[in-house]
């Protein structure tokens, strides 16, 4: 039994009815379809037999119907991408269950400006942030390559063993391996900056970066570990732990989003420890240390590669 599709494609002027795999009718008018798809223009311009239909051609309420090969839920998706936006609103992608259907129609059907909105759902920062393996995953099997570098990249904010998703069937057991071989080199890539050359470089004296130094009425101390001491003299002991524990969580996500993240949980550690000095100014110090920080994490991963054909 067939139903319906929900409005737009019920329209009772549309001139094609599209029948989707699992039985629901599409009502829509051939010219958004076949200004949207030189597919379509083809399809609908099929040389007609005597009569007016197409040989062996299902008619339903004096109207064609086409059977489709996809499903209603792609098919509705895609449809909406075709019409005008007066009649139906671009639909988000942003659950990414959809893009890889959608994706596939776009591919067959020649939709490529469809296309280009799945991709830019897979890119789309905000997705890529929260579900970057999933993201991953279906740009891989859609053999995007920007997408799928892009992916990988923000895959790094996560852990090297990435929890399951359901999408990982999307790709062969080579793909992981490329992804976590990748994910391993950044780690060790970014292990360099222990050498803290890049801050005195970076501030070139004390006194570009006297907030390091506990100095003037400072009860938080001096650390005497001399991995940080810096021109010979030691560091504040609150920015010692903070790198402390940066490195520790870069030898499992080397991101700039990593710093950026930890930098933040200090400033409440130190904030509540209430020194006349730090506490006051440590949210503007240590945030300018961690985007310097971030930015050196995130140029040593840009010079690594995922080794992957495409
Ligand atoms: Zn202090």
């Amino acid at each position: 039994m067939e139903t319906c599709a929900l409005t737009p494609f019920d329209h009772a002027k549309a001139d094609i009815i599209l029948r989707s795999a699992d039985g629901v009718e599409f009502r829509v008018f051939t010219l958004f379809l076949s200004l949207a798809s030189p597919f379509f223009e083809t399809l609908f311009c099929l040389p007609q037999a005597p009569g007016g239909a197409i040989t062996d051609q299902v008619m339903k309420d004096g109207l064609v119907v086409v059977a489709m090969s996809e499903d209603s839920k792609t098919l509705d998706l895609f449809l909406r991408f075709c019409y005008p936006s007066t009649l139906a609103e671009d639909p988000s992608l942003e659950n990414l269950t959809d893009a890889l259907p959608v994706l596939a129609a776009a591919r067959k059907y020649s939709l490529g400006l469809i296309e280009k909105k799945v991709c830019q759902a897979l890119v789309n920062p905000k997705v890529l942030e929260t579900e970057p393996l999933r993201c991953f995953a279906i740009s891989r099997n859609a053999r995007l390559k920007h997408e799928t570098i892009t992916a990988a990249r923000y895959t790094l904010r996560q852990p090297l063993i990435p929890a399951w998703c359901s999408e990982i069937d999307l790709i062969t057991a080579s793909d992981l391996l490329a992804l976590l071989t990748y994910h391993k080199k950044c780690i060790t890539a970014v292990q360099t900056l222990w050498d803290l050359n890049w801050i005195t470089n970076h501030y070139r004296s004390q006194s570009g970066c006297k907030w390091l130094f506990c100095s003037g009425y400072c009860r938080c101390g001096r650390g005497d570990d001399k991995k940080f001491f810096l021109w010979g003299d030691g560091t504040v002991t609150w920015w010692i732990k903070y790198m402390q524990e940066v490195f520790e969580l870069l030898k499992d996500s080397p991101s700039g989003d990593t710093v950026r993240t930890a930098a933040d949980r200090t400033v409440g550690v130190v904030r509540a420890a209430n020194c006349t000095v730090c506490s006051g100014q440590v949210k503007e110090n240590i945030a300018e240390f961690s985007n310097l920080l971030a930015q050196k994490v995130e140029e040593i991963v840009a010079s690594i590669e995922l080794e992957m054909d495409f």
